[in-house]
């Protein structure tokens, strides 16, 4: 009797494949597709290949986790909606560029009191323009600033490569999943003014997405794979599952 009711209760089939929606276009015309697994009030949104094609194996590794819940729909909480965008600049991966087509960066872009129109790029490459004419012009980052203020998600991750480390809130709700994301995944996580050191990052980076995050007051990560072609799903999956844990512990 006992048996039966918990096999209702957690049947697989109780949750349907992940419901999928456009939430924009790129400036080529490709959709920006975003999947949703779970329907619980707290949203938690993996974003992959914001630095298209040089940045490929984090579409790779996002497909993977996509994948993963997908065959593993109780994995995600009642507590949660876990959303996936793994291509998050299309038209960058198709030319094989980090730049939207418009030759804007996906992650300079972002109005955050830090926007500058002309920007280091990801290898400390200072370019005119590489910001924007003016914060959010590019209808990618539009159409994703709309989704997350519409959402306000409880913990966004931002998957990029290569570098081996993550950047993340120290303090309050948003420092204890980080921390959890920290501890499952073992990536680097360097503390930023302590013992004299400084950013990993060889330049400084303006108009991010993850300080617009920040000003916003919505938790975020940026996770650095190690190498520009290992996947690493399973630590990363790790982290996922200690913030989905978490998140459905805190009530
Ligand atoms: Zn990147």
């Amino acid at each position: 009797m006992v048996v039966a009711l918990l096999r209702v209760m957690f049947s697989p089939t109780a949750l349907a494949d992940p419901q999928s929606t456009a939430i924009g276009t790129s400036q080529d015309g490709a959709p920006l597709t975003l999947y949703a697994l779970g329907d619980g009030p707290k949203h938690v949104l993996l974003l992959g290949g914001q630095h298209g094609g040089p940045e490929e194996n984090t579409v790779e590794l996002v497909n993977g986790l996509l994948e993963y819940f997908t065959d593993n729909p109780a994995q995600v909480p009642a507590a949660i909606e876990l959303d996936i965008l793994p291509v998050a600049n299309p038209d960058g991966l198709a030319r094989g560029s980090r730049q939207f087509a418009d030759g804007v960066d996906p992650d300079r872009n972002w109005g955050g009191s830090d926007w500058k129109t002309d920007a280091f790029d990801s290898n400390a490459v200072f370019r005119t323009g590489l910001g924007g004419p003016e914060p959010f012009s590019a209808p990618e980052t539009q159409a994703l600033a709309n989704w997350v203020l519409a959402t306000r998600p409880a913990f966004i991750v931002n998957y990029h490569s290569a570098g081996g480390f993550m950047f993340g809130a120290r303090d309050g709700v948003a420092g204890d999943l980080s921390n959890a994301y920290a501890q499952a995944s073992g990536y680097w996580w360097p503390q930023p003014g302590v013992g004299g050191q400084r950013s990993p990052l060889p330049y400084a980076a303006s108009g991010s997405m993850n300080v617009w995050l920040r000003e916003t007051g919505i938790a975020a990560i940026l996770v650095e794979l190690t190498t520009p072609r290992s996947t690493e799903v399973e630590r990363n999956l790790a982290g996922v599952q200690a913030v989905l844990s978490e998140l459905a512990g805190a009530g």
